[in-house]
């Protein structure tokens, strides 16, 4: 039987050659260029899991792509399921919860959720799949005030690398359940999402530009300040490439208070160049993020990690404070107990390596994370564990392998 007739699908199947295969098998990263044996758009939930069961028949690999926004190994050969056509998104205004397809990016939340006066946990870009962003974290900039996004999820539809579509909650298949939200998208293949949304609808939110001339004392007076910052404000302290300062914040109520809670590390900073900070709709609030070939989360700021980051050459770095209801939760993701985090989008100097290594926690965050050898540092060891475990029961013989995925566990033998 040729793979088409093995699908017998309500979408679309692809192979090399036909029209539109070009145009679907792409990642967003230019450098990419993957070769998938065969690429299938996905019209609902079943054709998910025909794809998932013709994959397994055909013995071919198998990935899933929304986006492609986080897509960083090229799954040459193996079957791509796109479910870019899966879009719905639908509020339920009195629950605050939507339900979503997996081809949602943020931008059709944020459009269906505004005129209610709610908002969901979106990140630094609204083109980003919500999928995706979810099962691997999702760090927004209300995260500090309501936690990351893989913490707000109530229920998943997904389909298990056996074929047997399952609901997932803290209820129903609870361990599959934690580890799908935030462990990434290697436990089965999500057909549908349902979160919870906040009634947040204008912020004050934007950038402070400042010289770079204080940058160490801000740095060593920001270390203190967010220890008293409330969890509506999260910040943002960038040492950029043309030599500024600058503090990206987002206050998540009063502009009259933000202003206000901003006003001691501003003091600090120096004459302002620019007061890009504004009171806007929180759909519209670009607040774009640091491109990160370097990260670790950090314990502390120390004065050695301060003086190499200042000098760090021909970089953008990014501290960022966590915390609030991100150290809360008790997903799979991250490594809660972090106060911040360090970008640099290049690789670091010796020196700064070497700071980092005493201060951070090496560790990644899965949706930051490119290459699929780090990717135990996305987690405690405890979670780790845990993830490989659970793996190993709904994905003995890892089917759902392609990216950023964890391997299961070995069976123990009987
Ligand atoms: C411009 C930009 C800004 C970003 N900003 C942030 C940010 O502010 N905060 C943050 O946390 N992250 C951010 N990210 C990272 C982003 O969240 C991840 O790259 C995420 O994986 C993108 O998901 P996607 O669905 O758009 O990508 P895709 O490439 O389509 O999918 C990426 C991965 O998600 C999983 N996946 C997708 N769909 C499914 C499904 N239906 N079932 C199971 N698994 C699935 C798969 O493992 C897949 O390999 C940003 C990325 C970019 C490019």
């Amino acid at each position: 039987m040729t793979i088409q007739q093995t699908l017998r699908i309500d979408g679309h199947v692809l192979l090399p050659g036909d029209e539109g295969y070009d145009h679907h098998r792409k990642a967003l990263n230019p450098a990419l260029d993957p070769r998938p044996a065969v690429v299938v758009r996905a019209a609902g939930a079943a054709d998910v899991r025909r794809a998932v069961l013709a994959a397994r028949t055909h013995g071919l690999p198998f990935a899933v792509q929304a986006t492609g926004h986080g897509t960083h190994v090229a799954h040459d050969g193996a079957l791509l399921l796109n479910t870019g056509a899966m879009t719905s998104v639908v509020v339920d205004p009195d629950r605050r919860v939507a339900r979503v397809g997996p081809g949602a990016r943020w931008r059709d939340v944020l459009a269906a959720a505004a005129p209610f006066g709610l908002a969901p946990l979106s990140g630094s870009s609204p083109d980003v799949g919500v999928t995706g962003y979810t099962l691997g974290g999702g760090l927004g900039w209300l995260a500090r005030a309501h936690g990351l996004a893989a913490d707000s999820v109530l229920r998943a539809q997904v389909v298990t690398a056996d074929g047997t579509p399952r609901t997932v909650s803290a209820d129903r298949d609870p361990d599959l359940f934690w580890a799908l939200c935030g462990g990434g998208g290697s436990f089965g293949v999500v057909t549908a999402l349902e979160f919870r949304l906040y009634p947040v609808t204008r912020v004050y939110a934007g950038a402070l530009t400042f010289g770079r001339d204080r940058a160490a004392e801000t740095l060593a007076y920001y270390r203190r300040w967010i220890e008293r910052v409330p969890d509506a404000l999260s910040t943002a302290v960038l040492l950029t490439r043309d030599g500024s300062l600058v503090v990206k914040a987002m206050y998540a109520g009063d502009a009259d208070r933000g202003r206000a809670l901003l006003e001691p590390l501003r003091r600090v900073a120096g004459p302002v160049v620019d007061d890009g900070m504004r009171v806007v709709d929180f759909a519209r609030a670009a607040m774009g993020g640091t491109f990160a070939r370097t990260f670790d989360q950090v314990r502390a700021l120390d004065d050695d990690l301060v003086a190499a980051l200042v000098d760090e050459p021909d970089t953008t770095v990014e501290i960022r404070h966590w915390g609030g209801r991100i150290a809360a939760g008790s997903g799979a993701a991250a490594h809660r107990d972090a106060p911040l985090s360090v970008v640099l989008d290049s690789v670091a100097s010796p020196r700064t390596a070497a700071a980092l290594s005493r201060c951070g926690l090496g560790s990644g965050f899965l949706n930051f994370l490119h290459d699929p050898a780090r990717l135990p540092s996305a987690f405690t060891a405890a979670n780790w564990a845990a993830l490989r475990r659970i793996k190993g029961t709904y994905d003995p013989e890892n089917v759902f392998a392609a990216g950023l995925a964890v391997p299961p566990a070995a069976l123990v033998a009987a």
